[in-house]
């Protein structure tokens, strides 16, 4: 089983060397963060992680959750560490002062959730649904509701979930069928049946605040007639005390291919007590809060599996021996080579790092976006933050998490047979990343979120702030011998993006199927070219890292040359997607559905 080491120095790197975070938490009023306090809680945080929550990553996934009689059972440890993780106050980190919260930025927070998810995946999905659920209550409960439910959930005394799936309805929320009906005193009764509820019952904490997705009778059908519901698996009186059981169970637990130690749980919901958030019918635009918070969320999951994935792989090409190097042995002493000497294997390694590295930097850049959108008092600086975090989340969301499923499936590789085998921890990382392409919506669904919504349904015009932006670090990049050619490299893959998108709404105009049958390649395709752009800040700061001669020389010529591999051998696959969705949709639409079998 590798060893989880948190990436502390390219954590900071990003954060503070590539996007100076520093003076991004001072324009926003965060006068008390700096390098020195944010590396501290880095520290400290690496520590929990390495120490308690990495060890049960193999427990977790061998023992799974238990269900007993309506009630969860976790692995042996997940209690204990949680409680740490309780008593350490770091739910409270990012959250909001008023509620008992630190205040800290939210972009602090997010190297500590990407360490605990590359440690263990199951163990992350406890106290990370309670961030939507916090999110979602800060943004659009009353101030009663806030008072009653937010203090325990900051303090990590409660957990949160996201309760919107159905037997019948995944994708399409318009179908749900929970209904949620008045109470005399202005609550609601609701009943129905949820499926799929990650950390929906379990033995962590006292109690639990779903966020519920039901119809209240006579509502239009589909998604205008959805509301938003708090409703806690234990009563709350309005001082926020503990009550009686209410009427949410958990009526089984999933068996599935990873992920084992998280709940993923059937709620029955038989006259719960439950509370509107926000107005009658408009719990869809409420979730969405959640729901962006959580694709980010589900984004970083996608790099803390390529890291996973990375470290695992590494360690055990530095120590396998296998054949010579074809250049002539590098181990003459040894009875062979280790692999990392072989082209291919290096190619794996670098793919998953490039995917780790480059995927972190696009994150970071995201996470500093939301405490603009959180804290910056200047009306046009937000909504330049939420248009670029509007076209940038179902890129972060689909292409970090297929590009860290490809990255654990080269973990897999590089071990050989051995991947293939349970004790080495591969193949579980690569059945545990296989839900983040899949949950909070799809790939397929982010990438017609990506091309319908948010490129062709703004007219361009959130893809034109995207790319005004990195033209202009592009025409920087011209100055420097090393880096203009790299920013032409990208200069040409933009103008490509932007023909690929006439091209499309073009074709979309006569056919309305294009859109499908060009959207996950075109999201794949801007996806590598997004990624490009990130690796090219990161070698740019790399380089007058280098030239200003501020040492730590090795670390910062390994960026640079993880960056020209990323170039030279990861972006050009672009290219592929490109010519696919130039070919249009027709051999995909030709066959007819009773013809795709004899
Ligand atoms: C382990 C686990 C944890 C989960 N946690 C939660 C949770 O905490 N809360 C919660 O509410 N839900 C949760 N889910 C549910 C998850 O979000 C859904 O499974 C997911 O959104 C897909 O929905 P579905 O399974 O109904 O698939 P479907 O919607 O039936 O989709 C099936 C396939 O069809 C494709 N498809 C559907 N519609 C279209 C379209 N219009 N165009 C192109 N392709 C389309 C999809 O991309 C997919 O490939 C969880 C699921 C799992 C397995």
């Amino acid at each position: 089983m590798p060893e989880y080491k948190a990436p502390l120095r390219d954590m900071q790197f990003v954060l503070q060397e590539v996007f100076d975070c520093e003076t991004h938490y001072r324009k926003l009023g965060f006068e008390d963060v700096d390098a020195d306090t944010m590396n501290a809680i880095y520290e400290e945080a690496a520590k929990f992680v390495e120490e308690v929550v990495a060890p049960l990553n193999r427990i977790g996934d061998e023992q799974g959750c238990q269900w007993n009689d309506g009630e969860v059972t976790t692995p042996d440890g997940f209690k204990e560490a949680y409680e740490q993780y309780k008593e350490a106050g770091w739910p409270t980190l990012a959250q909001s002062e008023a509620f008992g919260g630190q205040g800290l930025p939210h972009s602090l927070q997010q190297p500590i959730s990407e360490m605990i998810s590359a440690a263990n995946h199951s163990w992350s999905m406890y106290p990370g649904l309670s961030h939507g659920a916090m999110a979602t209550l800060e943004a659009h409960g009353t101030d009663a509701q806030k008072a009653r439910f937010l203090p325990a959930l900051v303090e990590g005394r409660w957990t949160g979930t996201m309760c919107l799936t159905e037997p019948h309805c995944g994708t399409d929320l318009g179908l749900l069928r929970t209904k949620a009906e008045v109470n005399d005193d202005g609550s609601y009764r609701l009943n129905g049946s949820k499926i799929f509820i990650s950390a929906g019952d379990h033995d962590l904490a006292e109690n639990i605040v779903h966020i519920v997705l039901a119809r209240i009778p006579g509502s239009p059908a589909g998604t205008k007639g959805i509301s938003l519901f708090i409703v806690p698996k234990v009563n709350v009186s309005e001082e926020g005390a503990l009550e009686e059981r209410n009427g949410v169970h958990c009526a089984s637990i999933e068996h599935k291919m990873g992920i084992k130690g998280s709940a993923t749980c059937v709620l029955n919901f038989d006259d719960a007590r439950g509370y509107l958030v926000g107005e009658v019918n408009r719990g869809l635009n409420c979730m969405f809060t959640f729901m962006n918070s959580a694709r980010l969320g589900v984004a970083l999951e996608g790099v803390a599996a390529s890291e996973a994935a990375f470290q695992g792989s590494l360690t055990y090409a530095r120590e396998r021996l296998q054949m010579r190097a074809l250049s002539g042995a590098k181990n003459p002493d040894g009875a062979a080579d280790p692999i990392i000497v072989h082209p291919d294997v290096r190619r794996m390694l670098l793919t998953q790092k490039a995917f780790a590295e480059g995927g972190r930097a696009m994150s970071a850049d995201l996470s500093l976006l939301i405490d603009t959108t959180h804290k910056s008092q200047d009306a046009d600086e937000r909504a330049r933050a939420e248009a670029k975090l509007a076209l940038l989340t179902p890129i972060a969301k689909a292409f970090l998490t297929e590009t860290g499923m490809e990255s654990t499936s080269h973990g897999v590789q590089v071990y050989g047979g051995h991947g293939f085998i349970s004790e080495w921890g591969m193949e579980q990382l690569m059945r545990d990343t296989k839900i983040s392409c899949l949950y909070e919506g799809t790939t397929g669904i982010q990438a017609l979120d990506l091309l319908a919504r948010k490129v062709l349904g703004s007219q361009g015009e959130l893809l034109k702030g995207f790319m005004q932006e990195m033209g202009s670090f592009l025409g920087q990049c011209n100055a420097d011998e090393q880096l203009a050619p790299r920013a032409a490299v990208i200069g040409q893959y933009l103008e490509e993006l932007q023909s690929l998108t006439a091209t499309i709404g073009k074709l979309a105009a006569a056919n309305p199927e294009e859109i499908g049958a060009a959207s996950v390649d075109y999201l794949m395709f801007a996806g590598y070219v997004t990624l490009g752009y990130y690796w090219l800040r990161m070698m740019a700061t790399a380089q007058e890292k280098l030239a200003g001669g501020s040492g730590d020389t090795d670390f910062y010529t390994a960026k640079l040359q993880t960056g020209a591999f990323y170039f030279d051998r990861v972006l050009p696959r672009a290219k592929s997607h490109s010519a696919c969705i130039q070919n249009g949709g027709d051999s995909m639409m030709a066959i007819a559905a009773e013809h795709f079998a004899f």
